[in-house]
């Protein structure tokens, strides 16, 4: 067996632990005698299971009390209905709109009402993130909406918006329990889990209480009333169970290692690696003013779409895998998530060196 390194966007790379330890259980979970996807989601053991992932992120996050956690499903893009659909009471919400993904959620929003474009850095390819200290925020903004992480452009928020007030709503699907958050400095906070967390399925949503009402827009869904969900711990209908298994064991995994403070320890000297031999090379660049760099999404470029495909090509006969970058960027993209060892970004970096000096004597 030969795993590779994967440097997938999401879905992502895994703890090879936590695959291990579910492979273990795969036949027989705890002498249930039966795998966790077959198991009733009203089951004893799955009540452990779900419990058990939910008191684990708390403390991983540090959730106050008034946050609810629920584990939904739909994806990350299923959010950008949701939350117009819940929270725009007055049918105004304000949008930061940082890269491909928080368009999209400016998108959705407008179909609910009067969504306001108030920052955004498209003219120059989503490369940085605007200053937010002194946005105009609409009086009447039901909230704030940013993609803390920009995923396809690798650009993250250092400091988050000035909300004036306003309840801030936060897509950190590409930054989830990447490094310690405070909580109370927001509204709702989701993310898909299937690029940081866990298998693909899973939306995670910490929602403040007096945020969560049965005033949602006509016509909303049951299925996407977060009431609904609230009301019952996640478990209205068959939630996506065998998802929210292996994200209770990459909570695990990640208390183990330290909690939040350590994989952020981590997580900085892994991406310093790569951006220090960007920063000094003379062949590859990366393509994110410096101070909005991510920790987890690294684009970098050749400045020669020829020199990049071979590169990309290379290195998957190397065994780095998936470093093509979006389509909307072109170059590569380096996902470096918490489960990704930083060996596997030295010798990303090594091999890297060694296609630099091979092709810069063939010019
Ligand atoms: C991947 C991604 C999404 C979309 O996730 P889906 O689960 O496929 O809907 C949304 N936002 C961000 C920041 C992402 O990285």
């Amino acid at each position: 067996m030969a795993r590779v390194y994967n440097f997938s966007a999401g879905p992502a790379v895994l703890p090879e632990e936590v695959l291990r330890e579910a492979a273990d259980e795969m036949l027989d979970y705890r002498g249930t005698g039966m795998s966790v996807m077959e198991m009733s989601h009203r089951s004893k053991a799955f009540e452990a299971i779900i419990n058990e992932a939910e008191a684990d992120l708390r403390e991983l996050m540090r959730i106050p009390n008034n946050y609810k956690v629920l584990f939904l499903q739909g994806g990350a893009s299923q959010q950008f209905a949701m939350i117009p659909m819940n929270l725009m009471k007055n049918r105004v919400a304000d949008y930061i709109v940082t890269g491909q993904w928080a368009k999209k959620a400016y998108q959705e929003a407008c179909i609910y009402g009067k969504a306001n474009k108030i920052a955004s850095s498209e003219d120059k390819t989503f490369s940085y993130i605007p200053d937010c200290s002194n946005l105009s925020i609409s009086d009447d903004a039901d909230y704030v909406y940013i993609c803390e992480n920009n995923t396809i452009y690798g650009t993250k928020f250092k400091t988050l918006p000035n909300t004036k007030g306003k309840p801030l709503v936060a897509d950190v699907s590409s930054c989830f329990l990447s490094e310690p958050v405070d909580v109370t400095k927001y509204g709702l906070i989701y993310g898909g889990v299937q690029k940081n967390i866990g298998p693909a399925g899973v939306v995670i949503v910490i929602i403040r209480e007096d945020l969560i009402t049965e005033d949602v827009l006509p016509a909303t869904p049951t299925m996407l009333r977060y009431k609904v969900h609230a009301d019952n711990h996640s478990l209205y209908n068959t939630p996506p169970a065998y998802g929210i298994y292996i994200c209770g064991k990459v909570f695990k995994w990640l208390k183990k290692r330290g909690g939040l403070e350590a994989m952020k320890e981590y997580n900085v000297k892994k991406a310093k690696i790569l951006y220090d031999f960007l920063d000094q090379s003379s062949m590859f660049m990366g393509t994110v003013r410096k101070e909005d760099r991510s920790l987890m999404n690294v684009p970098f470029v050749t400045g020669s779409a020829e020199l990049d495909a071979r590169f990309i090509k290379e290195a998957k006969e190397a065994g780095f895998e998936n470093l093509k970058g979006h389509r909307t960027v072109g170059g590569m993209r380096a996902s470096i998530y918490n489960a990704m060892p930083i060996e596997g970004v030295s010798r990303l970096v090594e091999f890297m060196k060694k296609f630099e000096e091979e092709n810069a004597k063939e010019n």
